[in-house]
């Protein structure tokens, strides 16, 4: 099955509470983290 790490493509993982958001988001609609600028882009694209 798919690989845990796994990051569908335009989508980002919050750093904290690790929820799939859209790419480009400055804050985590969950958790209202702010998205930090190494985690805007994904590694898996
Ligand atoms: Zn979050």
């Amino acid at each position: 099955m798919a690989k845990k790490s796994k990051i569908p493509e335009g989508k980002i993982k919050c750093p904290e509470c690790g929820l799939l958001i859209e790419e480009g988001l400055t804050f985590c609609p969950e958790c209202g983290n702010r998205i930090p600028p190494w985690a805007q882009f994904n590694p898996n694209s």
